[in-house]
């Protein structure tokens, strides 16, 4: 069993105490975390800021968009062992953590080619002055990292940071930090200069807290909970600092009873299962309109009764929630849905030889959810697909708008001029028209609307958000 070490500075910085890690297919603890203080954070923020004041800060744009495709090549190379050890820690089916392992490279990729291609303007002014933008890095960022997508939400977060040219400090998720601190050596390995990116690893309220509050940190990255994000912003407020909050939601599927239905079903299963449903994005609300309803319920149920949960090495359905309290907090709004009478129209079940210390929740589909009541408001994530019925084409607007979230909308419908009403009346930062998440989007950019959070991750848009821009007036007469 090993204990993982901070990575600081380009060095591995071993741990004062330590943190369980624990494997959520069986309960069984696999190995020892560092838990980070303030201290740890305070020298992980100097690393980095020393690494903005040495060779770092004046390399080229093109050195650093080759730095990051190296990166890219080398999770590549090592996908396989960073797909096991991700399946391991978080209780993914290896196929899922394959996928997300392939979206972490591809993010590296993407930043690489772009980090060129970021350039300012020069602006007519007043006769005799020469007026131009710059874009430069904020400095040190920080990257708050949560559990579900721990490598996809890396790379999205640290691809545009560094591709910008600031340095990094990474506080991944106590329940899955171990992809991130593989990922870090491999941009040691890529020739990234020390300090530029350093990971400390602990607790949300202790290494995490310590980072989001450091003097050093010009920006914070975070996705997580709407409720740490308030904190983070706050911490943010402190020093003036600007934040980009990714912070969930309760994503409506629109299906009309004209559309495609053999892409439908497919497409609103995947939207909820993958990764025990245990994403941001998870489209969670099923909206139905009433001549449809009966029809695509039926369906939906005779597919949700063949799901299987089990061990991530089994590769099925889907896996465990990734501990124990993920796994209590669903089971809560189960019993609440139970408590208040609403009917399981459909039920997964998780496999017979499935570890009894395991978090394993069967998947289940609710019907006829009334929108107010609270498992259609309220962000489950876990595998709870929520079905509402409505009458028409308002009705279904009214409803897809009518929680406190904003963060990505599907509508199903052939009607095209419906279909485009809806995505620009719908308020969410993603709408997919007859698809949901466009095979992933990694060019897409990414974010939310009321309280799913505000700035954009993903796609060249997340640069703005991790670089400065600087005005500069020349008076050459
Ligand atoms: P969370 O507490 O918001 O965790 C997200 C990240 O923030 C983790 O890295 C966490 O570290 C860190 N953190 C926690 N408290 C912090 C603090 N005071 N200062 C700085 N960083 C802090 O989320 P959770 O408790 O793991 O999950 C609870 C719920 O949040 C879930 O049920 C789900 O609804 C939602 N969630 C949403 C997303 C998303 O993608 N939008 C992702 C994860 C969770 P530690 O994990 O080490 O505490
Ligand atoms: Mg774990």
């Amino acid at each position: 069993m090993s204990t993982h070490a901070h990575l600081i500075g380009g060095r591995r910085v071993a741990a004062e105490a330590t943190i369980p890690v624990l494997n959520p297919s069986d309960g069984a603890e696999i190995g020892r975390l560092a838990r980070g203080t303030a201290r740890e954070v305070d020298a992980a923020c100097r690393a980095a800021d020393a690494a903005l004041n040495g060779p770092w800060g004046r390399i080229t744009a093109a050195e650093r968009g080759r730095l990051l495709l190296r990166l890219a090549e080398l999770i590549r190379r090592d996908a396989e062992r960073l797909a096991a050890l991700e399946s391991l820690d978080v209780g993914k089916p290896i196929r899922q953590a394959r996928a997300d392992a392939a979206a972490c490279a591809r993010y590296f990729e993407f930043y690489g080619g772009a980090a060129d291609k970021i350039h300012g303007e020069t602006i007519p002014s007043a006769d005799g002055i020469l007026a131009m933008t710059l874009w430069e890095p904020h400095g040190v960022t920080a990257h708050i990292i949560p559990w579900n997508y721990p490598m996809q939400i890396l790379g999205r977060s640290l691809g545009g940071a560094l591709a910008m040219g600031n340095a990094a400090v990474v506080k991944p998720a106590e329940d899955a930090s171990l992809s991130t601190l593989a990922v870090a050596e491999l941009a040691l390995e890529a020739g990234f200069p020390e300090g530029v990116v350093n990971v400390v690893t602990g607790l949300g309220e202790e290494a995490g807290a310590a980072l989001t509050g450091h003097p050093l940190v010009a920006h914070i990255s975070f996705t997580g909970s709407p409720e740490v994000g308030t904190l983070i912003q706050k911490a943010a407020a402190e020093r003036t600092i600007p934040v980009t909050l990714e912070l969930g939601g309760k994503s409506p599927q629109v299906v009309f009873a004209d559309a495609e239905m053999e892409t439908v079903l497919p497409t609103v299963m995947a939207g909820i299962i993958q990764n025990a449903g245990q994403t941001c994005s998870a489209g969670s609300r099923l909206l139905v309109e009433d001549a449809a309803y009966d029809r695509l319920l039926d369906a939906l149920a005779e597919r949700f009764a063949k799901l299987e949960a089990g061990p991530a090495e089994r590769d099925l359905d889907l896996g465990p929630l990734v501990n124990l309290s993920q796994k209590r907090r669903v089971e809560g709004f189960l019993d609440l849905a139970a408590r208040d009478g609403i009917r399981a129209a459909s039920r997964g079940r998780i496999a017979s030889n499935a570890p009894d210390g395991g978090y394993y929740v069967p998947p289940v589909l609710l019907a006829d959810v009334d929108a107010r009541h609270t498992l259609a408001q309220e962000e489950i994530f876990g595998p709870v697909l929520v079905a509402t019925r409505f009458r028409d084409e308002e009705e279904a607007l009214a409803l897809a708008n009518g929680t406190p979230f904003g963060l990505v909308a599907g509508v199903w419908t052939r009607d095209i001029g419906r279909g485009l009403r809806l995505a620009r009346r719908i308020r969410a930062g993603q709408v997919f028209v007859n698809n949901y998440g466009a095979a992933g989007g990694i060019e897409l950019p990414f974010g939310g609307v009321k309280r799913s959070g505000h700035g954009r991750e993903k796609g060249f848009e997340a640069l703005r958000g991790f670089g400065a821009l600087k005005t500069v007036a020349i008076r050459h007469g």
